[in-house]
């Protein structure tokens, strides 16, 4: 083996600057946000642990759960489990800041050469890893899982999550893939781009677009929850939407100017039609009711204009707050 192979395995291994850096590199690293997950933990691990244990080519791995600011018994299932299994390691937030957060800090805290943020309700089959761990040894840096059916989900959530997508890829500039969730291989490399990169807000699947890299993707039929219940509402899942977009596109702020535009114009051939129809006709007071409806009209055009300021606005200011995306109340087994 010549010297810049090694140097590069170990640059690859230890990293320069990250939190994985002290601890010593693993093949492999899940990372799994929790949120009142008490009685999918032992399942999850139950299925998990056995295929990690034979995946070829992974002589080490570890799991590292992130509790997001769990109320229920998640946090003491996860010591018992880690305690039984010294690969099983522990994240706990000091509150819930949201699973894009919680997959932050497992990414910051993550050891493994490749990393896989995965769900803990199997909804994301483990099975899957060995296809994407097998792509990764092909050599690609990034293998997203994608969905081949979605029968699990509920007609409106797919209908809707369709549209975001359809929406989402029209108008930004980095089109994420369909069907692709969070679960996906991220090689140490493009871990390292994305923990660099400074925003807040952290939507997951256009910042996993927009890093690039040789990609590649497994499909894989995505399974209904198996206990518990979803953690995301519908206005959740609109909040989602809404910050995939704002963060990845200007389109929302610049499409007021044509409106704009093309309103006045219809307003300056309409002001001609007035003044011909005056001077060949005499003045005519009728047009209450179009008046009225121009308004109004007018009155809900600036209205959700500036309501689409007031979003990008919002992000500039939480932005500036240059706060941490997370707190870390204590890790558990992440000493090495
Ligand atoms: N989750 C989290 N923090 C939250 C909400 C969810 O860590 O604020 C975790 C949750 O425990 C699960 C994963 O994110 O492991 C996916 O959540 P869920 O299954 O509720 O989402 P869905 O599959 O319905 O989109
Ligand atoms: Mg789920």
């Amino acid at each position: 083996m010549s010297l810049q192979v090694v140097g590069e395995q170990r640059r690859r291994a230890f990293g320069s600057d990250s939190a994985a850096g002290v601890r010593p590199a693993v093949t492999l690293s899940l990372i799994v946000p929790v949120k009142d997950e008490e009685q999918a933990i032992r399942p999850f691990l139950a299925r998990t642990v056995p295929i990690l244990d034979a995946l070829p080519g992974v002589p080490s791995w570890e799991i590292v759960f992130i509790d997001d600011g769990s109320t229920d018994a998640t946090l003491p299932q996860l010591i018992i489990a880690s305690r039984g299994d010294a690969r099983i390691k522990i994240l706990s937030l000091s509150r819930n800041f949201g699973k894009e957060a919680a997959l932050s800090a497992g990414l910051d805290h993550a050891a493994g050469q490749a990393v896989i943020p995965i769900d803990v309700d199997m909804q994301d089959p483990p099975e899957a890893i060995a296809d994407m761990v097998a792509r990764w040894q092909q050599g690609f840096e990034v293998v997203y899982g994608v969905r081949n059916d979605r029968c699990s989900d509920s007609r409106a959530k797919r209908l809707t999550s369709a549209l975001f997508y359809k929406l989402h890829n029209m108008i930004s500039d980095d089109p994420i893939p369909e069907h692709a969730g969070d679960f996906r291989l991220l090689d140490r490399s493009v871990v390292e781009v994305i923990r660099q990169l400074p925003e807040r807000n952290r939507f997951m699947k256009g910042i996993f677009a927009w890093s690039g890299f040789r990609q590649s993707s497994v499909e894989y039929a995505r399974d209904p929850r198996t206990v518990g219940e979803t953690k995301f509402s519908y206005l959740k899942l609109v909040r989602l939407a809404i910050d995939g977009i704002t963060a990845s596109s200007t389109v929302p702020l610049r499409i007021w100017s044509y409106i704009g535009g093309a309103i006045a114009l219809l307003a300056f051939l309409y002001a001609a039609f007035i003044v011909a129809d005056t001077m060949l006709f005499g003045p005519s007071v009728n047009g209450y009711p179009s008046i009225i409806v121009a308004i109004m009209f007018f009155g809900g055009i600036q209205l959700i204009s500036l309501g689409v300021l007031g979003e990008y606005v919002g992000r500039i200011l939480i932005e500036t707050k240059q706060r941490p995306l997370y707190v870390l109340r204590t890790s558990i087994g992440m000493e090495g």
